[in-house]
C-alpha cells in the first residue's frame, strides 16, 4: 500500500494493451493489469500481444484473469498463456480463476486446439467462472460487479471496488447504453472504450464515440475518464477532443505501460 499526494492508494493499474479492435503499432490490444493489496493479480481482457507485456510487470503463473466478452481482440492470447503455465521450467503451482461469458472454455478451447473440431480442455490451468448480469464477486479483497453492457456478443463491463470504497470502472465494449451509465455512476476511474469518432455513418449498438465515452462520463458523475480502445485509424486528438467537449474533469487517452492509481 502507497501514500501519494496524501492519499492511499490502494488499486493500481498498469495498461498491458489499449489499441482498439487490433494490435496497433505502439501497443498489443486490450489488456489492464489490476493490483491490490492481498488480492491475486488480475488482468482484464487478454488480447493479442498482452501476455509479452504482461511479463514485465507479473509472473504470468500467478494471474487470474476477467475477460469482458470473446472478440478475438480481447481474448486471443491466452492459449500462449496456457502455453506458458503448462510448459515453463517452474510451472504454475496452482489453478488460476477466469471469469467470462457462457461459452468462454469452448470458445477458448478451440482457439487453443490444433485440430478442428476439438476442444483443448484447460481445466487443467484455470478454473472457469461465468459472470452474470449485476453479480457481485469478491476476489481478494476487491469486489467485482459484472453489468451486461450493449455489444454484438454477450459482453460485460465491471465494476471494482477496494475496501475503501475506491472504484475502478471498465466499461469492456459497449455501445451508449444505461447500463453502461448505472455502473459507471460516481466511479473514481472509468476506464471507457471510445473506438471512433461522432461520425452519423457508424453503426448501432456496436462502440462508443469519443463524445459518447464523454457524454457517458457526466451522466454517471465520475471523477475521472480514462479512454482506451481507440483503433490505429482513429484519431486519438479527435476522440480526446470530443470527449472534453462533454465532460468538465479530467480526460486523457490511456497508453501502453502506463500505470494508473485508483484513490477516493
Ligand atoms: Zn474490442
Ligand atoms: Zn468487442
Amino acid at each position: 500500500m502507497n501514500v501519494e499526494h496524501g492519499k492511499l492508494v490502494c488499486v493500481r493499474i498498469t495498461v498491458l494493451g489499449c489499441t482498439g479492435s487490433v494490435v496497433g503499432p505502439d501497443s498489443p490490444a486490450s489488456g489492464y493489469l489490476v493490483h491490490a493489496p492481498d488480492t491475486p493479480p488480475l488482468v482484464i481482457d487478454f488480447g493479442p500481444g498482452v501476455l509479452g507485456a504482461l511479463q514485465r510487470y507479473a509472473d504470468p503463473n500467478d494471474v487470474h484473469i476477467l475477460l469482458s466478452h470473446l472478440h478475438a481482440d480481447h481474448f486471443l492470447d491466452l492459449p500462449g498463456l496456457f502455453v506458458w503455465r503448462r510448459y515453463h521450467p517452474s510451472p504454475a503451482k496452482k489453478r488460476g480463476v477466469m471469469y467470462g461469458p457462457a461459452n468462454t472454455w469452448a470458445r477458448l478451447g478451440a482457439a487453443s486446439s490444433p485440430e478442428g473440431g476439438e476442444i483443448d480442455d484447460f481445466s487443467d490451468i484455470f478454473e472457469i467462472r461465468h459472470w452474470a448480469d449485476k453479480q457481485s464477486v469478491q476476489i481478494g479483497s476487491l469486489t467485482v460487479e459484472s453489468r451486461l453492457v450493449c455489444h454484438p456478443t454477450e459482453s460485460y463491463g465491471m465494476r471494482i471496488t477496494d475496501p475503501s470504497g475506491a472504484t475502478l470502472v471498465y466499461s469492456g465494449d459497449t455501445g451508449y447504453c444505461d447500463a453502461l451509465i448505472e455502473l459507471a455512476r460516481g466511479a473514481d476511474i472509468f476506464l471507457c472504450e471510445a473506438s471512433w469518432t461522432h461520425s452519423p455513418d457508424r453503426p448501432p449498438k456496436l462502440h462508443l464515440s469519443g463524445t459518447e465515452a464523454g457524454m457517458a462520463a457526466a451522466a454517471a458523475g465520475v471523477s475521472e475518464l480514462l479512454l482506451t480502445h481507440i483503433p490505429p485509424w482513429t484519431s486519438r486528438e479527435d476522440v480526446i477532443s470530443e470527449a472534453k467537449a462533454e465532460f468538465d474533469g479530467p480526460v486523457h487517452a490511456v497508453t501502453c505501460g502506463e500505470t494508473i492509481n485508483v484513490t477516493r
